[in-house]
């Protein structure tokens, strides 16, 4: 028989938000560890004492977590989610005839009050320090990386970076600060393409087409693969370098945590990033050492030549010294080049009738080898990467290489909607607090739903 079970939409029903959310619901995890009461007393001083009542700020910042947490990018959409969906209702504490805000108050109180108030980086930090409570951060081993994501600017506007560009009358609150970014950084060389829409973009080409882009870092602990700290930064290996510095320096100042170890790609074994974890901040580089002294012509090496620090010199492989110096200087002289290697170099009497002279310096009447004032540092990174701790980084790095790929695929985050730094800085935020909130959800509820519903 077929049944019929349609009632009046107009009948009035009462109804409990609180049947409605199933009990193993992912925002139902994620609300019992969000507390938002430091949050609201971080926003404080930014509300006047008098007039008419804001759009609760709370109110905003749960909508914002559902919107990353489930890859709705639009805040017109995101409106309309939360107007329709129960749960989402559920989480942002609205009753079912409460108003939802306006997408235009909502984007005022985002780009206004919270920017001014770095409210983004405060939630994140709350967030993160509920992990460490929870005991899911270790603070022995980090990984770090980058990931390239589109800007919010179309290829087709881009001028080239020797273009004079008059900003007037496109002065948006994007190129402000990329003019302001400008005057204090004052670069040597401009980019080779500029975007009129968000000039602080980079001109970036990693795979097809080039397009403009800002680089996500992330500085991930590997015990539960917890992101303690992400930083924006233009798209390139020098930059993404120095974020993580920035990062790692950030977490050491405000959680008292500095790793054992880093763990990293070939974009950070560069010497000056090897020098600084290994002389000034005592940390374990675990990274690839950036090397290009290999030779393809089949003459030596400079790895062909032995190191002997007391004297200061190499040893060529005929047995000759090569010296940074082969005479007295009446006024000392440091021998570091602009490149930050200091030139060790045989004497032309020693290898004039040497028999290897083919296959060292075929060329030249003697064999140099630059040596950087890092190398040191270098040589600790050679011998991590021999030992068997080293593939077990290289495994735990896949960590933050699966947290991008999540970023991306689940919460969408393939492309910008806000322009400029700031904004990169915003998105980039809220995502990783989403990730984070997710993950202590899943880990630590997920284990009490299973045990009260062990069926499921
Ligand atoms: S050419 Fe000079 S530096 Fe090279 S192996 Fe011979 S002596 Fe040594």
């Amino acid at each position: 028989m077929m049944g019929r079970k349609l009632v009046s939409r107009e009948r009035t029903e009462v109804i409990n938000l609180e049947q409605f959310v199933p009990q193993d619901h992912l925002l139902r995890a994620i609300d019992r560890y969000l507390d938002l009461t430091q949050f609201r007393e971080h926003l404080k001083p930014f509300y006047s004492h008098l007039g008419r009542p804001s759009v609760d700020p709370e109110l905003i910042i749960r909508m914002l977590i559902v919107g990353y947490c489930y890859g709705i990018r639009s805040e017109r959409r995101l409106c309309e989610e939360v107007h329709l969906n129960l749960a989402y209702r559920w989480f942002c504490h609205l009753g079912i005839h409460d108003r939802v805000p306006d997408h235009s108050t909502f984007s005022k109180t985002r780009h206004g009050r919270f920017r001014d108030s770095d409210a983004f980086r405060d939630l994140f930090d709350s967030v993160l320090r509920r992990c460490i409570g929870e005991g899911m951060v270790g603070g022995e081993g980090f990984a770090t990386d980058a990931s390239v994501i589109k800007a919010d600017a179309q290829r087709q506007r881009a001028v080239p970076g020797t273009d004079h560009i008059d900003w007037n009358g496109r002065l948006t609150r994007p190129v402000k600060e990329y003019l302001a970014a400008l005057n204090a950084a004052n670069p040597a060389a401009p980019p080779k393409y500029v975007s009129l829409t968000d000039p602080a973009a980079s001109w970036t080409a990693t795979a097809g087409p080039a397009f403009f882009a800002y680089s996500t870092n992330y500085l991930v602990d590997v015990k539960a693969g917890i992101i303690v700290d992400v930083e924006p930064s233009p798209s390139g290996h020098a930059a993404e370098a120095q974020a993580t510095r920035t990062m790692i320096d950030r977490v050491e100042q405000r959680l008292e945590i500095k790793p054992h170890r880093l763990i990293g790609d070939t974009s950070y074994g560069s010497a000056s990033m090897l020098g600084w974890l290994v002389e000034y901040k005592k940390i374990a580089p675990h990274v690839p050492v950036w090397d290009k002294s290999t030779r393809l012509d089949g003459t030596f090496a400079a790895a062909d030549f032995v190191w002997e620090a007391d004297a200061d010199q190499y040893r060529c492989p005929q047995g000759q010294p090569l010296r940074k110096e082969w005479r007295q200087f009446k006024t000392p002289r440091s021998h570091i080049t602009k490149d930050a290697t200091v030139l060790y170099h045989s004497r032309q009497s020693d290898c004039k009738h040497c028999s290897l002279k083919p296959r060292c310096c075929p060329n030249t009447p003697t064999r140099k080898i630059a040596r950087s004032i890092h190398e040191d540092a270098r040589d600790v990174a050679r011998v991590i990467m021999q030992t068997p701790q080293y593939w077990q980084s290289r495994r735990e790095r896949k960590k933050v290489e699966m947290l991008f790929a999540h970023l991306k695929r689940i919460l969408r985050l393939d492309r910008l909607r806000l322009r400029g730094p700031s904004g990169a800085h915003d998105e980039f935020l809220l995502a990783a607090t989403a990730q984070n909130l997710r993950r202590l959800a899943k880990q630590l509820y997920g284990s009490v739903v299973r045990l009260a519903h062990p069926a499921t």
